[in-house]
């Protein structure tokens, strides 16, 4: 052998020995990240926005749906805790940005939102219907010039939609005052809590425009209705329940008597309703009784101690994430699995809880 023959042969079994590295490499990575994919966990994000909505899905493969910016002011208080909750993810943009309706609370922080982190696409239910209330056609201005600017996708969502996003799924059940007309999968029994309802006056506001949506990951179910009001709740749960049972409830409209009717809160029958209220907002003791009170409900965790409801009317402390003195801007974090167990954790206590599947 000689001298080029021999670094021939030496070469090229590094090359062999190299490309089976390689490959040896490649096949761990690729197994590790399917095995992350498989068994990775939907994260959502209840951020403090004072009493408004900013929830934050983020998805096993990595996509985020934000639903609702909280309110505009303040310095971008609300836009910077979402980036924060963002950041936490590691996300460096949000996918959907969908605004359930056009009040300030929910959608007044957009622009502070866009200019803080990229979206890539609203979601609407369409047109403001509330053109005599300043702040609300204020925040729908404020939309409408993020839009005019192209930089964004527009969707105009419908009921019976599914949105676009991947690793969960997110039908729409309600959109500018109208329901689905037929249940979602698995749902449509009769609702025992139709026989006796109140019955309710029609909302003329932005609320009953909301979209909701029923977010399915695996085995669980959670339910987002925004600030839709009673009258609606009634289409969406008499004589059937359209909705089914629910496992993680967010609760409409912070807590409000003007939502959360019985048909709704216990005909969806929920295991975890989670409040986005603030220290004065939201929170009516008879609503919050009504979730409190549901057939199965485990635990009912607050984003603020509510001053309205005292002693009788706020949860144990360990469930709220701001309680009462200076506001820290807490959140809760719920670590879904497709199982349909979860893990909800509170920031300010850094204590976790987990809730087994059942
Ligand atoms: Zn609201």
């Amino acid at each position: 052998m000689n001298f080029f023959d021999f670094t021939g042969k030496y070469v090229s079994a590094l090359r062999s020995t190299a490309a089976r590295m390689l490959l040896l490499i490649s096949s761990v990575l690729i197994a590790s990240t399917w095995a992350a994919a498989a068994g990775k966990a939907l994260q959502i994000y209840f951020v403090d926005v004072e009493g408004g909505q900013a929830t934050l899905f983020v998805t096993p493969t990595g996509e985020s749906l934000l639903i609702d910016t909280g309110w505009p002011g303040n310095d971008g208080r609300d836009a910077e805790r979402i980036v924060a909750a963002a950041k936490k993810a590691g996300l460096s943009k949000i996918d959907y940005v969908l605004l359930t309706h056009f009040h300030t609370d929910h959608a007044g922080g957009a622009p502070q939102l866009a200019a803080r982190i990229p979206i890539g696409a609203f979601i609407d239910h369409g047109e403001n219907r509330e053109s005599t209330d300043g702040p609300t056609v204020q925040a729908w201005q404020a939309y409408q010039k993020l839009l005019d600017t192209r930089k964004y996708k527009r969707i105009t969502a419908k009921p019976g939609d599914t949105l676009p996003i991947h690793g969960m799924r997110a039908t729409v059940v309600s959109s500018d005052g109208v329901v689905i007309s037929k249940p979602v999968p698995g749902a449509g029994q009769a609702n025992p809590e139709c026989k006796n309802a109140e019955k309710y006056s029609a909302d003329e506001t932005e609320n009953l425009r909301s979209l909701g949506t029923v977010i399915t990951f695996g085995k669980l179910r959670i339910l987002d209705l925004g600030d839709l009001t009673r009258d609606k709740e009634m289409e969406l749960m008499c004589p059937v329940n359209k909705l089914g049972k629910i496992d993680i409830y967010i609760v409409s409209h912070h807590g409000w008597y003007l939502s959360g009717s019985p048909a709704l809160v216990n005909g969806i029958d929920s295991r975890v309703a989670i409040m986005d209220n603030g220290a004065k907002k939201g929170v009516t003791p008879s609503a919050w009784d009504i979730v409190k009170k549901s057939p199965h409900i485990e635990d009912l965790c607050q984003l603020h101690y509510a001053d309205e409801g005292g002693g009788e009317h706020n949860v144990a402390p360990e469930l709220i994430a701001n309680p009462q003195g200076p506001d820290a801007g807490n959140y809760l974090e719920l670590t879904a699995q497709p199982d349909g167990s979860f893990d909800v954790f509170n920031s300010r206590t850094q204590k976790t809880k987990h809730y087994a599947a059942r």
